[in-house]
């Protein structure tokens, strides 16, 4: 991975590269950026920035050993941990390291749901358990094979609960020499203070719709119009954007599933939402994820034209249309509930519960709120 395959971290990467000439690579760094903004790529092209005998003009050569090595995730000093499933099994990052390196070797701009389906962990909580903080001093106790630096990504950092973290504090002030540990993260709140205050802090920037754009044409094939929809409906998260370039969920079949349910919830066709909430019941998980996903983007859009006029609607022409019609039955009284109903649906299926349940519950709400006086 090279800093010229990020999407939209310039200035974030002038800075890493900036440490790395002048000597000043702080050991324990907290990467902290939006979901799907790249927390992952970044941390690996810093990293093999770092180790790449031949770099040049702010980036690694991509091509020496090293470089493969680190690249195909074979390089012995390069460590890893993660969330996994929580249980009684005496179990660690190293158990599901084959699984790592898949998911990892196909994009490293996969999410946390793409990572929960990949352990079969759909209907599980994930953490990294206490265990977890002993399996990362072993690593770095190590002496590094190849001489170098050695490394520790801690991905997710915020599934840390404060057990584990304490454990790490000590290694986080005075690692071993030539050792990196970086932690990354999507929810800094949930960051204990302890950690930050060991940690250098390095904010990814959102990537802009342009940059995801031309990642999507570049890497997916996909052509430039579905490439602008899949980006406008991200909002700068990248994985997000990877699924809808791929296809696996139209824009146009989201749209038309959001609008019948819409005008189920005009008329207060409660057997048709019924019906719809079956239908949907058959779609997967993710599909589900990536259709409210898409209903709140909608939403936003309409809210966006309301105030400030609807030629700034970040939406295609099917969708304008849609709007155009939408828009009024959405307004100041009713639009934030209608947001966290979506919101809680979206959170309440990628927490696996039952999604007839959550879907049809959420219907009910919008109905009400839609259509207030029917
Ligand atoms: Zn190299």
């Amino acid at each position: 991975m090279k800093f010229s395959e990020s999407v939209g971290q310039n200035s974030v990467i002038s800075k890493l590269v900036n440490s790395v000439d002048n000597g000043r690579i702080s050991h324990a760094q907290l990467f902290f950026a939006k979901e799907g903004s790249g927390a992952l790529p970044l941390a690996l092209a810093y990293i093999q920035y770092i180790a790449c005998p031949n770099r040049a003009d702010g980036d690694s050569c991509g091509e020496c050993n090293t470089c493969k090595k680190l690249s195909s995730f074979s390089h012995p000093d390069l460590h890893f941990s993660f969330p996994i499933i929580s249980g009684a099994k005496a179990i660690d990052s190293d158990y599901f390291m084959a699984q790592w390196r898949a998911i990892s070797q196909g994009s490293t701009y996969f999410s946390p749901t793409d990572w929960k389906e990949r352990i079969g962990a759909e209907k599980k909580q994930l953490n990294i358990p206490v265990k977890e903080a002993d399996r990362i001093s072993k690593k770095l106790s190590l002496k590094s094979y190849e001489g170098g630096y050695k490394f520790m990504v801690i991905w997710l950092a915020e599934y840390m609960k404060a057990p584990m973290a304490n454990k790490l504090l000590k290694l986080l002030e005075e690692p071993p020499k030539k050792t990196l540990i970086i932690l990354i993260t999507n929810n800094f709140e949930n960051i204990l203070g302890t950690i930050l205050s060991r940690t250098q802090l390095v904010k990814l920037n959102i990537p802009q719709d342009e940059e995801i754009v031309d990642y999507l044409v570049a890497n997916y094939g996909v052509n430039s119009e579905a490439a602008k929809d899949a980006a406008r409906l991200a909002d700068g998260n990248i994985s997000q954007a990877i699924h809808a370039a791929k296809n696996e969920t139209p824009n146009a079949r989201n749209l038309e599933t959001f609008s019948s349910l819409m005008r189920f919830a005009y008329k207060k066709d409660i057997v048709g939402a019924i019906n719809w909430a079956d239908k949907l019941h058959n779609f997967g998980r993710e599909e589900l994820k990536q259709f409210l996903i898409y209903s709140l983007h909608i939403v936003r859009q309409c809210i966006i034209g309301n105030y400030a006029g609807a030629e700034v609607r970040k939406l295609n022409e099917s969708e304008n249309d849609f709007a155009a019609k939408f828009a009024p039955f959405i307004n100041h009284s009713n639009v934030v509930q209608v947001y966290e109903h979506l919101s809680e649906a979206e959170s309440d299926i990628a927490r696996n519960g039952s999604a007839k349940i959550i879907l049809l519950d959420m219907a009910i709400e919008l109905f009400r709120l839609i259509n207030p006086k029917r």
